[in-house]
């Protein structure tokens, strides 16, 4: 089973689809389905997959990313694999869905994709242990993230803000995949239709109910939160014009093309 959201015509719904069968439901039911899908299940309008264009899968009020998770690409960056995990926030406002321009922005020349598998909070988790974690069920689901950073502004400023903040640079879908959740995925990025990033999550530091556990000892986690674990080895520059793939064979394939951030586009509203 899994989730999207997308439009439907001029109305965005939110999409629970199982192998053949999509079904539709307001957008603002986004949560309780997160939190018990099977309760909806067969309660929504039939739709096809062609009729509806996605959007990004969930409206995350907070983006807490690990990094450096895998020791062949904290390696490549000449970075130590840290003892507990590096988190780092980035803003919803970054969030864009399957198929959307990455916008290459005039602050950077040197502008990176990171392929991630990314997990969805289905609860509220507020301090809790791994092993309580892993007592529960329905805590999580997965997706595909890129974890797109300007590595010059990263390296450069004191804080990840701008390295990791701007407009577009948290591609995220293209569903979220409910069950089965297992420990191993693996994760591969194609860069103009050739590999460049392959691995899996077995490789990773810390695992999902680690990751999550530590992250609830500092803040709540909402339904819809999005937890991106980390790239492994082989992230490079972009270039406008290219288009980026994360695949996983147990996910699917979010794809992004880059385009230039050139026009300036006001907004004031
Ligand atoms: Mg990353």
């Amino acid at each position: 089973m899994k989730i999207g959201r997308g439009k439907l015509g001029n109305k965005t719904v939110v999409l629970l689809s199982t192998q053949n069968t999509h079904e539709a439901f307001p957008e603002q039911s986004l949560n309780s389905i997160l939190k018990d899908p099977q309760g909806y299940q067969s309660q929504g309008e039939k739709v096809e997959a062609r009729e509806i264009s996605l959007l990004p899968p969930v409206t995350p009020s907070k983006i807490v990313c690990v990094g450096r998770n895998y020791q062949d690409h904290a390696r490549e960056l000449g970075n130590p694999i840290p003892d507990e995990p590096l988190l780092f926030l980035k803003p919803p406002s970054a969030v864009i869905g399957p198929g959307q321009p990455i916008l290459y922005p005039p602050t950077t020349s040197n502008l990176q994709f990171e392929g991630e598998i990314a997990l969805v909070m289905r609860k509220r988790v507020r301090q809790a242990t791994a092993q309580e974690l892993a007592e529960s069920q329905d805590l999580f689901g997965v997706t595909l993230f890129n974890d797109v950073t300007a590595r010059d502004l990263q390296r450069g400023d004191k804080t990840w803000l701008r390295g990791k903040g701007h407009d577009t640079f948290a591609p995220l879908g293209p569903y979220v995949i409910l069950s089965p959740i297992q420990n191993e995925y693996d994760i591969s990025t194609k860069l103009n239709g050739k590999i460049v990033q392959e691995s899996n999550t077995k490789h990773m530091k810390f695992q999902f109910l680690d990751i999550i556990s530590y992250i609830s000892m500092i803040m709540t986690l909402e339904p819809g939160d999005v937890i991106p674990t980390g790239t492994p080895a082989g992230v490079a520059p972009l270039t406008v014009g290219d288009r980026v793939e994360i695949i996983s064979s147990q996910i699917g394939a979010l794809s992004n093309p880059v385009e230039s951030w050139d026009q300036r586009v006001t907004l004031i509203k």
